[in-house]
């Protein structure tokens, strides 16, 4: 017979909340709820600082469910375990079955005892005792190390049943999402925006995104692109709203009157300005970019001072201060990596400057953006602008 199985989700920072550890536990039992739906029946329950989520029949699919729960921001740490009745012997004879597959190649063990039901005749450390035993007993070749063991063996007795587990996979941390405020990411094809995204979501933020375009300099396979780099967020941020605004005629303008070397830094001004509006119109208290510092001409700190002056609304750069190897690890561990590195050209790549300033003194860019009517230039992109809601895919 298969052996019954549940999940176990601990908590982490949240733990750490005072009187708002309520409302953190219950986002993140709903985010568990949301996800297990396309898995199968579960019921989900929780007790003492751990998420429970137990498959009501066969169908259910728990190690698609297992796979979701590991990009769950809120979780530190999820392992899978079997259930049987609180009685010793029932689960002496569930440990030497259940864990000896996870100590394959391993050299040592230990047994962690948890006796939540204090009506339970054993105590912890009896407990462990007993099943450390049982283990030994069905698999002789590991031997026993309780300060540094390659696998820890967790029994407890629970009011609802006992269970053992072996081992745990690390989950994605961070704080639920949508506890921390909602913000507006500026995502464009790249490998740095997506990472900002998901360092944010990371920290309970919710995330709306804009993305600007400039037909036909920029072709439908690369607002195709950013979809996708949507999505592949989605699976942790959950569903992402995509703004998609139009910057052909600001940059045709830019070009017919403005200094080259001017070109970048006034875009981006420009980008701030309709994505804070953007950010207004949908409630967003914050923008976000994958910015890091001295990366590239416009991401010097005169050139970010330059940007932030055409916004009030604080600006979230999680990348500033990391390298671009460190960004490519957090892309390729939330799997963005090979659909960032596609080919398809971004509005700020056309029309780049040869030499763009490094240097701006905000005085000369302003002088230089007075050259065009910016607020009309705004009010018309700002009107081209469409949504696509990009839903999750967990
Ligand atoms: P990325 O890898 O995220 O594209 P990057 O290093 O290429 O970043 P830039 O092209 O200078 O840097 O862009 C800096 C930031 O501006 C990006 O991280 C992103 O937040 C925003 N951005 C750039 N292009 C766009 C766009 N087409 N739409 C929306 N935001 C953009
Ligand atoms: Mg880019």
């Amino acid at each position: 017979m298969k052996q019954r199985e549940i999940m176990l989700c601990k908590y982490g920072e949240i733990v750490l909340k005072g009187a708002n550890r309520k409302y953190f536990e219950d986002m993140l039992c709903r985010e568990i709820k949301k996800r297990a739906r396309a898995y199968g029946d579960f019921d989900i329950y929780r007790s003492q600082s751990t998420i429970y989520a137990e498959p009501k029949n066969e169908d259910a699919d728990f190690d698609g469910l297992i796979l979701s729960a590991q990009k769950v921001f809120g979780i530190a740490a999820i392992s899978r375990a079997a259930v049987c009745e609180k009685n010793i012997d029932d689960i002496k004879r569930l440990a030497a079955e259940y864990v000896p597959s996870f100590l394959e190649g391993k050299k040592s063990f230990k047994v962690e005892g948890k006796r939540s039901d204090k009506a339970f005749p054993l105590d912890s450390m009896a407990l462990a005792r007993e099943i450390g035993g049982a283990i030994l007993e069905a698999y002789p070749r590991i031997k026993v190390d309780v300060h540094n063991p390659d696998v820890t063996v967790r029994v407890e007795i629970r009011e609802f049943g006992a269970y053992v587990s072996a081992g745990s996979i690390k989950g994605a941390g961070g704080m639920p999402v949508s506890t921390n405020g909602k913000g507006l990411l500026l995502l464009s094809g790249g490998i740095d925006s997506p990472v900002a995204g998901y360092m944010m979501a990371k920290r309970g933020v919710k995330i709306e995104a804009v993305h600007f375009e400039s037909f036909p300099y920029t072709s439908e396979r690369a607002r195709d692109k950013v979809l996708k780099l949507a999505s592949i967020l989605g699976e942790y941020a959950g569903e992402v709203k995509v703004h998609v605004v139009s910057l052909t005629h600001i940059q045709e303008e830019l070009v017919k009157s403005c200094q080259e070397d001017y070109f970048t830094l006034l875009l981006r001004r420009y980008m701030m300005t309709l994505a804070e509006r953007i950010a207004l119109e949908r409630g967003c208290s914050a923008l976000i970019t994958g910015e890091s510092l001295g990366q590239v001409a416009s991401q010097t700190m005169q050139a970010l001072g330059v940007t932030d002056n055409a916004v009030n609304m604080p600006v979230f750069r999680p990348c500033i201060g990391m390298d671009k190897e460190e960004i490519v690890t957090v892309s390729r561990k939330m799997g963005a990596f090979e659909t960032s590195i596609l080919p398809f050209e971004d509005c700020c790549t056309v029309f780049t400057p040869k030499h763009p300033k490094t240097k701006p003194e905000l005085e000369k860019v302003l002088a230089e953006e007075q050259k065009l009517n910016f607020n009309a230039l705004c009010d018309e992109a700002f009107e081209t602008r469409y949504t696509v809601t990009v839903e999750p895919t967990y």
